[in-house]
């Protein structure tokens, strides 16, 4: 039989076998053993067990003509003997093909309301999607599900989506189905805010006791209110005169995001490479680099004289059309197709990088970035990420019991 013929359940009559009740071992094997005596093949099977509670379905072909009512009778007493409910249902063929047009829908909820599940499943449906599949990813630190949609275009599905994850205030990821989400091999961040829990330069500010003044500045320029070049040498000046010894004390002093480590650790199992771009300074992401061991690290660097900080920095500056260019080169590096990649960022200067990704994920970002990238986190743990490319935590923590 070739691949491209139908298969041969296609309209044959099968019969769908359904059994719930409490879950205990052996119970996949004694319905098959049941069935066996009736010489039928296996066309569909899933199970599921939520909270103890399990639900087999099998599909499977009918048996030879006149036995089905035996069939009926044994499958139901094997059932009651264990207490469980049986349901048998007869039709013909296997399932509906699955429409075209295929996302993953993937919610974040801190917690994940009732309501907010009602409401996305509803703009799903509005969209003409239809959910094929619904499972858990995680239950910690956020209850995140993945809903598997088909039948609606991904970028409408991903707009309707965005709107009512901000209304509801869940975060909300789109990606299209197919081997690409499997094939995703560099993730390259921003680090102030994203990759960290800091603002580098405020760090040295307040070493020059400037801090404020450089807050105000920050501020406005990740707003986007600014240019960011211009914020960048108006800040760095600031800091002119400072002992470079500040430079291992805010190394010290920089706090990773929670997640951060289990995201990149994470990764490099699966064989990602993992970068970092930054509108900071080499004297702490080469630093970062060195202790995360990342692949790639981009930044600024303070220009350094005589022991002291001038108020300067050396080379092209890392901007936003920089950061972009960095995730491209990075890529080219790697030997990564760009739509293979992943950005994650929270300023208006990692916008660039965000739309230039495959996925481009605004981490607790601004307003204005949130509205323009792909998808948004607005929970504070890094390694939320890895659900939005559907690693479960479970795969997660197997991994780290394997390694420790
Ligand atoms: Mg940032």
């Amino acid at each position: 039989m070739s691949a491209s013929q139908p298969p041969y359940t296609a309209d044959v009559p099968t019969l769908l076998v359904k059994i719930f009740g409490k879950d205990r071992p052996g119970l996949t094997a004694g319905l098959f053993d049941t069935l066996a005596a009736f010489s039928v093949d296996v066309v569909d099977l899933e199970q599921v067990v939520t909270r103890g509670r399990i639900m087999l379905c099998a599909l499977v072909t009918a048996p030879a003509a006149g036995s089905e009512g035996e069939l009926r009778s044994t499958v139901h007493s094997w059932a009651e003997s264990l207490k469980m409910q049986a349901e048998i249902i007869s039709g013909i063929g296997d399932n509906r093909p699955r429409g075209e047009g295929r996302s993953h829908v993937t919610v974040l909820g801190h917690p994940l309301t009732a309501e907010s599940t009602a409401a996305i499943a509803a703009r799903i449906t509005d969209t003409g999607g239809n959910i094929d599949r619904i499972f858990r990813l995680a239950k910690y630190p956020v209850t995140a599900v993945e809903f598997a949609v088909s039948g609606t275009e991904t970028e409408p599905l991903r707009t309707a989506l965005a709107i009512e994850a901000a209304a509801q205030g869940v975060d909300v990821a789109v990606v299209a189905a197919g081997l690409h989400r499997r094939a995703q091999r560099l993730i390259v961040m921003d680090v102030d805010s994203t990759l960290i829990q800091d603002e580098v330069i405020e760090l040295f500010a307040a070493h020059a006791g400037c801090e404020d003044k450089v807050a105000e500045v920050t501020s406005a320029a990740m707003r986007g209110e600014l240019d960011f070049e211009q914020s960048l040498h108006a800040r760095v000046a600031l800091l002119g005169g400072l002992d470079a010894s500040v430079v291992d004390k805010v190394r010290t002093e920089v706090r990773l995001t929670p997640g951060a480590r289990t995201l990149i650790r994470t990764l490099k199992r699966l064989g990602y490479q993992v970068g970092v771009v930054s509108g900071g300074f080499t004297q702490v992401t080469d630093d970062l680099k060195e202790r995360l061991g990342l692949d790639f690290a981009h930044a600024n660097t303070l220009e350094i004289v005589d022991g002291k900080l001038t108020g300067k920095v050396t080379g092209e500056v890392v901007d936003r059309a920089g950061k972009a260019r960095l995730l491209r080169r990075f890529a080219a590096e790697a030997g990564v197709p760009l739509e293979q990649t992943v950005a994650i960022g929270d300023g208006a200067n990692d916008l660039d990088m965000l739309n230039a990704a495959g996925l481009g994920v605004a981490f607790n970002a601004k307003p204005l970035v949130r509205e323009a990238a792909h998808t948004a986190v607005n929970v504070p743990f890094l390694d939320t990420v890895l659900y939005l490319l559907g690693v479960t935590r479970e795969e997660v923590e197997l991994a780290d019991t394997h390694d420790d």
